[in-house]
Order: structure tokens, then C-alpha cells, then sequence
């Protein structure tokens, strides 16, 4: 007997349809043998919902009623998928995070979880009941509701697993696992079987929504064993099949088994470029410039300096988009003090990277990156690289064409032979 987190995202239980189905699957999980612990999303569209009412009474919602708001969505679906699984005979009770104590620190809107309360759950387990856990959401140490950042449940799943060690934490969602790059914007896109963690946690990072960049480094900092997989098949398919499907991703490196240069590509548009132009070029300048950002609790990414003519430099960086406006009002007067000549913010960027542990062993993956996009006319603005990693910034307009076009490049639509999933 295993014990099994599963979690469902927004459109898996997007209707009633789909919150029956996912009772059916739980319950055959369950029906073979396994504690279960399932972990759920607002039904599609509903986080959304509620976030625009909130900015319908106020431009700048006071974050702790955001929070307050933003939460409800998930403890609509925790009830209703609970009362389906009692349809089916099957035990089932609901909790929201502030019932088994999910604790946060008090950042909210992107809370971190510090710590689970796992007693109840393990008696409920104990006693044969199912355990539904609202994702996304937490408490305090002063019991104020938290919410854990967009596409949160992902992490709640990844800590309930490591919480109460778990064999397996399974995310079920909309696409049968994790893709060499986001199947709607290329169709050619290819399942990977397997990914090694490094590789999630680079693909998460740069903006694949597949799972939350949080939930990786759970995963990765507990051990946890992560599996993506779909919620739209049959849910009374076998379970022997259901639980070798989707994408595992593992700890192993050797299991990058394609022998790619290249495992995925992945891009958002969620990022600005502001550059300070015209910097007197001395040491202590970029100190200057990122310090007042770095306290106004702004994430800087890229960073890029050109060194100028006449003794001045070009220092430029990028930020969240929902950042942007507060980054040029620091920078302004930031330019006073520095003697800087201009400040500009451009947020039709996309940032775009290419991820595969296979980089490491072959040099001429960035050369023969930066060929296929010029071959396409696409000028590139800022670059940055680590071992397994080679991030671009493009004008946004050509982030399909870019996307297609590397995919291709580096052989990514190419049929391989499959390797045996685990
Ligand atoms: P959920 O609501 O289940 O959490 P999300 O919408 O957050 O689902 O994440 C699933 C989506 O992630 C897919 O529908 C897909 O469009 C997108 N996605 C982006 N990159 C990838 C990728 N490399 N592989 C698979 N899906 C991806
Ligand atoms: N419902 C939340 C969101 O839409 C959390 C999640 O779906 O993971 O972001
Ligand atoms: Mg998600």
C-alpha cells in the first residue's frame, strides 16, 4: 500500500463533469489499496474571478483581503469534490489550509509554506477516509489567510507530499506531461517521459506553467517524487497503465535518455527591459543602480552591461512586467544621483531559454542558437547562460517564431525512439 498525493488543477475540475471524473479516478486509487491525499484547485477561471472583483472596489487591493478573497475558489471545489466521492461510497473529508494548519510566513499573495500540521491528516488516513486539501492557501503564525502565489497548488501538493513523505505526488492537469516546449504554442511539441530536476526547475523558472517553479524546489530539496500526468483520460483506466503515464521527473541525470543537446524550450511574457543609459563608467555603479531595487523587494533577471564610449556604460536588466512602473520611478531618481543621462522601460520583451543537461558535455549550442534566430532576422538584446541553460530577450512579436523555429533547429519535433517510461 502506497500513500499517493494527487493534485488537480483549474480546468480538471473545471465543471461538475470533470469534478465526478476526478472522484472516479481518486476513488479507484483508493479502492486499490492506497491512502490518498488529494489536493485541489479553483475550478478554470475562478482565482481569476475573484482577483478582478477585488481591483473592481480597489486599483490596489490591501493584500491581506486579497488574500482573503483569492482563497475562496479552492474551498468551493475541496467540498464539492469531497460530497462526489461520498457518492461513490467512498470516505472523503475536506480541509482548507487553515484547518491542518498549512503555516506560511505573512507575504501575501506569494506566502511561503513553513510548515504542515499532518496530524489530523494522518488520523483521517488512518481511520480510511480520503483527504481533500484546498491548494494554494495557508495561515500565518497570526491565523491570517495566505495564498501562495499564482499556480500555487502545485507547491501545496509538493509539500503535502513531503510532509507526510509520500510515495509519489502526482500532478494531474490539462496535457499528459510535460512537452519540449508548451504544445499550444508549438503542436509539434513532444512528451518527454522523463526530465531531470535540474531541467524542471529551469523550464519552471523561465515561465513554464506547467508547474509552479516553487513546487520544483520542494520537490527537489525534500526528494520528492514528482510525476505529471492527465486528468482528461478515462478515469476508470488501469491503474499499472495510469501510473507509469505522463512525465516523471527525476533525480537521475542519466535518465536524460534522448541524448539531447537540448530538453526543452521555454518563454513568458511576463517581463520588462529597463536600461540606464549614459552611466559614468566607475566601479560601484551597478551597486548604485540594483541596491534601491533589490530593497524595494523588486527581482532583477538578466543583467546585462555594455561597456560605452567615452567613459560611460549602458546598464540594463529586466524585471517582472507588474513591477515595471515602481522600477522606472526608483531609477529616476536614481539617474539624479548617479549622473546617468537616461532611463528607458520597454515591455514588449520576451525573455525565451533553451534547457537540457546534454549542454554541458557539447559546446556550440549557443552559436547554433543565435544562428537560428538571425536566420530569421530576430535581433537579440540581452543574452545570459548558465551550465544547462541559454536565456535570450526578444522583442515579443517574434515569440512564436522564435519558439517554432528552435524547436526545430535543435531537432525537438523529431519522432525518437521512446524510452521506456518508468
Ligand atoms: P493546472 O490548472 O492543471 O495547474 P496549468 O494551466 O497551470 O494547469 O498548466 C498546464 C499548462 O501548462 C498546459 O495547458 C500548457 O499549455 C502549459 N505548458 C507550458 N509549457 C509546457 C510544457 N513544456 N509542457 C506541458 N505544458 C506546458
Ligand atoms: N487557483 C490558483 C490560481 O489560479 C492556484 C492554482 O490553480 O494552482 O493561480
Ligand atoms: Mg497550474
Amino acid at each position: 500500500m502506497a500513500l499517493i498525493v494527487q493534485k488537480y488543477g483549474g480546468t480538471s475540475v473545471g465543471s461538475i463533469d470533470r469534478i465526478q471524473n476526478v472522484a472516479r479516478r481518486v476513488a479507484k486509487w483508493r479502492k486499490a489499496g492506497n491512502d490518498v491525499i488529494v489536493v485541489v484547485s479553483a475550478m478554470s477561471g475562478e482565482t481569476n474571478r475573484l482577483i478582478e472583483l477585488a481591483h473592481s472596489i480597489s486599483a490596489h487591493p490591501d493584500p491581506r483581503e486579497l488574500d482573503v478573497v483569492a482563497s475562496t475558489g479552492e474551498q468551493v471545489t475541496i467540498g464539492l469534490l469531497s460530497m462526489a466521492l461520498m457518492e461513490l461510497g467512498t470516505r472523503a473529508r475536506s480541509y482548507t489550509g487553515g484547518q491542518i494548519r498549512l503555516l506560511t510566513d505573512s507575504t501575501h499573495t506569494k506566502a511561503r509554506i513553513l510548515k504542515i500540521d499532518e496530524q489530523r491528516i494522518r488520523a483521517d488516513l488512518k481511520g480510511g477516509s480520503i483527504v481533500v486539501v484546498a491548494g494554494f492557501q495557508g495561515v500565518d503564525e497570526h491565523g491570517n489567510i495566505t495564498t501562495l502565489g499564482r499556480g500555487g497548488s502545485d507547491t501545496s501538493g509538493v509539500a503535502l507530499a513531503a510532509a507526510l513523505k509520500a510515495d509519489e505526488c502526482q500532478i494531474f492537469t490539462d496535457v499528459d506531461g510535460v512537452y519540449t516546449t508548451d504544445p499550444r504554442i508549438v503542436p509539434e511539441a513532444r512528451r518527454l517521459h522523463k526530465i531531470t530536476f535540474e531541467e524542471m526547475l529551469e523550464m519552471a523558472g523561465l515561465g513554464s506553467k506547467v508547474l509552479q517553479i516553487r513546487a520544483v524546489e520542494f520537490a527537489g530539496k525534500y526528494q520528492v517524487r514528482l510525476r505529471v500526468l492527465s486528468s482528461l483520460t478515462e478515469p476508470d483506466i488501469a491503474i499499472d497503465d495510469e501510473a507509469h503515464s505522463g512525465t516523471l521527473i527525476t533525480f537521475e541525470e542519466d535518465a536524460q535518455m534522448e541524448d539531447a543537446l537540448v530538453s526543452g524550450i521555454a518563454f513568458n511574457r511576463d517581463e520588462a527591459k529597463v536600461s540606464v543609459m549614459g552611466v559614468p563608467d566607475k566601479p560601484g555603479i551597478a551597486f548604485s543602480i540594483l541596491d534601491p531595487i533589490a530593497k524595494a523587494n523588486i527581482e532583477v533577471d538578466v543583467i546585462v552591461q555594455n561597456i560605452g564610449s567615452e567613459g560611460t556604460t549602458d546598464f540594463s536588466f529586466t524585471v517582472h512586467r507588474n513591477d515595471l512602473a515602481r522600477t522606472m520611478d526608483i531609477l529616476d531618481k536614481v539617474r539624479k544621483e548617479i549622473g546617468a543621462r537616461e532611463v528607458t522601460g520597454d515591455d514588449k520583451i520576451c525573455k525565451l531559454g533553451l534547457v537540457g543537461v546534454g549542454m554541458r558535455s557539447h559546446v556550440g549550442v549557443a552559436s547554433k542558437m543565435f544562428q537560428a534566430l538571425a536566420g530569421e532576422g530576430i535581433n537579440i538584446q540581452m543574452v545570459s547562460t548558465s551550465e544547462i541553460k541559454i536565456t535570450v530577450v526578444i522583442d515579443e512579436k517574434y515569440m512564436e517564431l522564435a519558439v517554432r523555429t528552435l524547436h526545430k533547429a535543435f531537432g525537438l519535433d523529431e519522432e525518437v525512439q521512446a524510452a521506456a517510461s518508468d
